[in-house]
């Protein structure tokens, strides 16, 4: 069957691909005008501290609103605008917009949240990045202790010295930061030697099947309690049901993340979250 179809196969993935490497270049094309244009948003996803079952910390999840294509997801333009390097200014708005909304929940019932942005290796090749965070807090008076930064591998092994320098300066601001999608490629344990890390993001990829795998659950466990023991909080990533919840309640996991929670939202989608659902204590509660 194969063979009688191979052809016809053939020329789907080509077409596959070609409308594939249209779309790329189309997308490159527009993400020139998207700043401007001011077609980036913020979704916000909530974490839920296990320790006090509140919600005070969001992670910012880019999306880029499409005037014709719709809401595109960042795995379909980030690595273009890194290529571009039009990655610098995106990284910049996402600092503004993160302070932005820190700044709008400052002195209302949301006065605690925190809120996790991304920044990927190319982004902490700009030098000016620590200043321009600063810059940014300072505008919107935000305390620096809201603002966490998510980091993947890549910074922990390229340019060593130089991101080393660039996040110390950053901790020492009072940024929070994190190691995310901790499990996959090197996961060294030097990173948490030698960065000032204050939280570890355990990847979705071993939260999935943590109640019917028991390797998964081992590493996990692992993983938590080297952390634990080196001052390091614990998040766990891609958490969808009640039971991976109480079980990493009992690894004594600090943090839990995932459509269980809520997916990523709009802000003001989340405030409501916040207000309407029961199970999350409000933050600024006495
Ligand atoms: P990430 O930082 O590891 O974010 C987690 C991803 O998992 C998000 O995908 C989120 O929507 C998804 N997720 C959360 N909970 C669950 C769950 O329970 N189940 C499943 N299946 N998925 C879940 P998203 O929003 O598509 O983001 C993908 C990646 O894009 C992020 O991975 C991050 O590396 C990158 N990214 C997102 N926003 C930015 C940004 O502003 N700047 C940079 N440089 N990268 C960003
Ligand atoms: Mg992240
Ligand atoms: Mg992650
Ligand atoms: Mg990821």
């Amino acid at each position: 069957r194969a063979k009688e179809n191979g052809r016809n196969s053939y020329q789907f993935y080509t077409e596959g691909m070609q409308d594939r490497e249209v779309r790329r270049l189309e997308l490159d094309k527009d993400l020139a005008t998207a700043l401007e244009q001011d077609q980036f948003v913020l979704h916000l996803q909530p974490q839920l501290d296990l320790n006090t079952m509140e919600v005070n910390s969001a992670e910012a999840l880019i999306r880029w609103q499409h005037p014709q294509r719709g809401l595109i997801p960042p795995f379909e333009f980030i690595p273009l605008a890194e290529e571009s390097g039009r990655i610098t200014d995106i990284g910049r708005w996402v600092v503004m917009a993160a302070c932005r909304q820190l700044a709008a929940w400052r002195d209302g019932p949301l006065s605690r949240m925190k809120i996790a942005i991304n920044l990927s290796g190319r982004e902490l090749d700009n030098e000016d990045l620590v200043d321009h965070i600063q810059r940014a807090l300072t505008l919107f008076q935000v305390d620096a202790s809201r603002l966490e930064v998510e980091l993947t591998e890549e910074i922990f092994i390229q340019n060593i010295e130089r991101n080393r320098n660039q996040l110390k300066r950053l901790h020492d601001l009072g940024v929070l930061l994190a190691i995310d999608d901790f499990g996959v490629g090197y996961s060294s344990l030097a990173y948490l030697r030698d960065f000032p890390v204050d939280l570890l993001k355990i990847d979705r990829s071993f939260i999935t099947n943590i109640t019917e795998c028991p390797d998964d659950a081992i590493i996990t466990r692992a993983v938590t309690n080297l952390a634990h023991n080196l001052g390091v909080k614990v998040v766990a990533e891609g958490v969808e049901t009640e039971e991976q919840l109480e079980f990493l309640k009992n690894l004594n996991c600090d943090v839990v993340q995932g459509y269980l929670i809520s997916r990523p939202v709009e802000a003001t989608q989340l405030e409501i979250l916040l207000r309407d659902n029961p199970r999350f204590v409000m933050a600024s509660n006495p």
